[in-house]
C-alpha cells in the first residue's frame, strides 16, 4: 500500500485527488488530510478513508472537527504548526493543494523529509522556487507538477534532452472576459469574474483566470520549474482548453499535450508517476471537436502577463512580492474594496515601491527573506488599496 497525504484536501484539486484515491482505496494508506473551514468535508473524507490524522489550519475550527470525528479513531489537530507537523509524517507521496502562500511551509517540510511532492500550489514556486527546488535537491526528494500546463510540459519532455528545447508554450482559455470589450472590464463584478468558461475550479483561481494573473503565475512557475529563460516561454490563448502546453524543439518539432479539461488527468499522472495508469477522464473525440484555435494574448486585456515578464526579469524576491500583492489585491476585489482592473494597479504599485526601496533583487531567497517580503508586500498592497479607495 502506498502511504499518501493530501494538503488542501477539501478544495477543488484536493477533492479531485480524493476521487481518484477513493476509486482504488485498497491501494492507499491515507496518513494526513488537511483543510480549512470546510470541516464537515474533511471529517467525512478522513472517516471514509481511515486517515491517521485530520488537520484544519484554523485553531477555531478544532472543536468542530474533533466532534465530527469522535469515535472514528482519526487524530485531530489544528493550526499552521499542526499542518507542518503533519508534513513530517513519512509518506510515499503528498499532494500540495492548499491555496495561496500558506502552501509553502507544509511543502518545504515534506521535501525536508524526502517526500515525493505533487505540487498544485503554484504560489510556492512563484514565491520561493529556488528555495523549494533547492530543498528537494538537498533531501533527494522529487517535485512533480500538477498544474495542468506544467504537467503537460513535463509529459512532453519525457525522454527528451533539455538542451534541445527551444521554447515552451503554455495555453490559456482567456478566462471569463475573453470576449468583453476592454473598456468594459473596469465594471466586472465578483460574480462575473467567478465563472470560468471551461474549467471547474476554486473561486480564487477562477478570478485569477479572468484577470490572467493565473497565467502570469504559471509563466513564473514555468521558468522556475523547468529552468528555462523567460524569452523561451510563450502564452497562447486557446479557447477550447484541450491543448494544455506545447514544447518546441531545435528540429522544429512541437510536442503538444492534448486532453480534456479535467484536473484528474494531471493529478493522476503525478499520483502514478513514473507509470501511466488508466484514469476516469473523458476520451476526446477530435472529429467532434473539429477545430482548435490559437491566438496571441492581447496585452491591453491582460496586463498581468506584462507584470509576470517583469518579475521573471527582476527575479530575486520579486516573485514573493508579486504573489503576496496579488493575494491581497484579490482579497480586496472579493471584499468589494477595489474593482477588477485595480488588482493589477495594486500589484504594479507594490512592485514599483518595493523594487526601488525594499531591495528585491540580489537578495538571498531564504525562508526568512521570503516571509518578510510576503508580509511587507501585503502591507504595501493594503496601502495601495486605501489610496485607490
Ligand atoms: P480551493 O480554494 O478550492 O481549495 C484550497 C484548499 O486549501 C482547501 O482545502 C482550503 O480549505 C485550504 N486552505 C485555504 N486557506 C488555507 C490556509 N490559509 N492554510 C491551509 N489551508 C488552507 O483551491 P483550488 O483547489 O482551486 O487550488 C489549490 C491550489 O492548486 C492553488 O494553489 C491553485 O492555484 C492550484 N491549482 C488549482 C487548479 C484547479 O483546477 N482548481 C488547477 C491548477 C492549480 P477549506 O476549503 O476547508 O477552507
Amino acid at each position: 500500500m502506498r502511504r499518501i497525504s493530501v494538503f488542501g484536501a477539501t478544495g477543488s484539486v484536493g477533492q479531485s485527488a480524493l476521487d481518484l484515491v477513493r476509486r482504488d482505496a485498497g491501494a492507499y494508506d491515507v496518513v494526513a488530510l488537511t483543510g480549512g473551514r470546510n470541516v464537515r468535508q474533511l471529517a467525512d473524507d478522513a472517516w471514509a478513508l481511515k486517515a491517521d490524522i485530520a488537520v484544519t489550519c484554523y485553531p477555531e475550527c478544532h472543536d468542530d472537527l474533533k466532534a465530527l470525528l469522535d469515535g472514528s479513531g482519526v487524530d485531530v489537530a489544528a493550526g499552521t504548526e499542526a499542518l507542518s507537523e503533519a508534513a513530517t509524517r513519512p509518506v510515499d507521496w503528498a499532494l500540495s493543494a492548499i491555496v495561496g502562500a500558506a502552501g509553502l511551509m507544509p511543502g518545504l517540510t515534506a521535501l525536508e523529509h524526502g517526500t515525493t511532492l505533487a505540487l498544485a500550489n503554484k504560489e510556492s514556486l512563484v514565491t520561493a522556487g529556488p528555495l523549494l527546488l533547492g530543498k528537494a535537491k538537498a533531501h533527494g526528494a522529487t517535485v512533480l507538477p500538477v498544474d495542468s500546463e506544467h504537467s503537460a510540459v513535463f509529459q512532453a519532455l519525457v525522454g527528451e534532452d533539455m538542451a534541445a528545447v527551444e521554447r515552451v508554450i503554455i495555453t490559456a482559455s482567456g478566462g471569463a472576459f475573453r470576449d468583453w470589450p476592454v473598456e468594459k472590464l473596469a465594471t466586472a463584478t465578483l460574480e462575473q469574474a467567478s465563472s470560468h468558461p471551461n474549467w471547474d475550479m476554486g473561486q480564487r483561481i477562477t478570478i485569477d483566470s479572468a484577470s490572467m494573473f493565473n497565467k502570469a503565475m504559471e509563466l513564473i512557475e514555468t521558468k522556475e520549474f523547468f529552468g528555462v529563460s523567460p524569452a523561451m516561454i510563450e502564452v497562447l490563448v486557446h479557447r477550447e482548453s484541450l491543448v494544455h502546453a506545447l514544447v518546441g524543439f531545435n528540429d522544429g518539432a512541437l510536442m503538444a499535450h492534448v486532453g480534456p479539461p479535467d484536473m484528474r488527468h494531471a493529478i493522476g499522472y503525478a499520483l502514478h508517476w513514473p507509470e501511466r495508469k488508466e484514469l476516469p477522464v473523458d476520451r476526446l473525440d477530435l472529429a467532434a471537436v473539429g477545430s482548435l484555435t490559437f491566438e496571441s494574448p492581447d496585452d491591453a486585456r491582460y496586463p498581468a502577463l506584462r507584470l509576470a515578464r517583469r518579475v521573471m526579469e527582476e527575479s530575486g524576491l520579486s516573485g514573493a512580492a508579486f504573489n503576496a500583492a496579488k493575494e491581497r489585491a484579490l482579497d480586496g476585489f472579493i471584499a468589494g474594496e477595489i474593482g477588477f482592473l485595480d488588482m493589477c494597479r495594486v500589484v504594479t504599485a507594490v512592485l514599483d515601491k518595493m523594487s526601488s526601496s525594499d531591495g528585491l533583487q540580489n537578495v538571498e531567497i531564504s525562508l526568512d527573506n521570503v516571509l518578510d517580503t510576503d508580509r511587507l508586500a501585503r502591507i504595501r498592497a493594503g496601502e495601495a488599496i486605501s489610496q485607490l479607495g
